[in-house]
């Protein structure tokens, strides 16, 4: 590797780039458990950005404080420029801010239709009421709200499946559901927490490459994987994760070189 890839892939870098999504020296604690030390990366717009890293090194704490579960205990998060830690999940999902969880959450008595429209009703909140107010456009208004649910079903191959309840689909299935839950929200990110893990290889197939389209479609993604090869295969730029620090992040093919990853995956880094 040369110097200039050796700095490329150096921890706390940033893209350089036009960057959605800022996480800044981000810190979460767990009374003494330090399981956020220091975050910082950059996610481009456009991008299909994956967070590596073994099994506790903080990725979904790290996710939790950009979504507004967890306020960090200090550093910023910053979307278009605006800082967003500390915001609540709704006010951060409002912001355009879409993600889906490591354990799906859809609603098991409901149908996949009504899942998929309930989290566009969710999101619409007090907006969702102004229409009531205008008697005459509430047709209207719930018949683009099914010609969206129409759609998303069909993006995500999930036609056939519109009217059975949440509790009747496969767990692959349902992490189908969820990225269409977090769909019609519209947003600008899509943040997904180990997306294909448990998934079965031809659904894993679907889902990484919806996950390709939506992005060829210009939104950015983040995603949280475990598999080296998944994030390899279809990450524009990897950030790697290990007790809490990101370790490094760059174009996967210049991270997969870097010493520290490789040892960090071997088990052999211990501070
Ligand atoms: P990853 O997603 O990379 O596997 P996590 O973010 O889930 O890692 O966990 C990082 C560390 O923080 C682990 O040691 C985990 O046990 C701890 N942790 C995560 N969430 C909590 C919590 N709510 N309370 C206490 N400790 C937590
Ligand atoms: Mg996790």
């Amino acid at each position: 590797m040369s110097a200039d890839d050796t700095a490329a892939a150096a921890g706390a870098a940033t893209t350089g780039g036009d960057a959605l999504l800022e996480v800044d020296d981000v810190v979460k604690t767990f009374g003494g458990l330090v399981a956020v030390d220091g975050a910082t990366f950059d996610v481009e717009r456009a991008s299909i950005t994956g967070l590596i890293g073994p099994n506790g090194a903080g990725k979904s704490t790290l996710f939790n404080c950009i979504t507004g579960v967890h306020r960090p205990d200090s550093g910023a998060v910053r979307l278009n420029g605006d800082e967003i830690q500390g915001l609540s999940p709704t006010a951060v999902a409002r912001r355009g801010v879409g993600r889906t969880f490591q354990t799906p959450k859809t609603f098991r008595g409901m149908t996949v239709r009504e899942n998929l429209a309930f989290a566009a009703k969710g999101q619409t909140g007090e907006r969702a009421l102004a229409p009531l107010l205008r008697a005459g456009t509430v047709r209207s208004e719930e018949r683009d709200l099914q010609e969206r649910v129409d759609e998303t079903l069909a993006f995500l191959e999930l036609d056939h499946l519109a009217d059975e309840y949440g509790s009747a689909l496969s767990g692959g299935q349902r992490k189908l559901l969820e990225l269409g839950r977090v769909l019609m929200m519209d947003p600008e990110i899509i943040m997904l927490d180990e997306p294909v893990a448990g998934v079965n290889p031809s659904l894993t197939d679907d889902l990484l490459d919806r996950l390709e389209e939506l992005n060829d479609r210009g939104r950015t993604i983040l995603f949280i994987e475990h598999d080296m090869d998944v994030v390899m295969g279809h990450c524009d730029r990897v950030v790697v994760m290990h007790n809490g620090k990101t370790l490094a992040s760059g174009p996967p093919e210049i991270v997969q070189e870097d010493e520290r990853v490789v040892e960090a995956y071997l088990g052999g880094y211990d501070e």
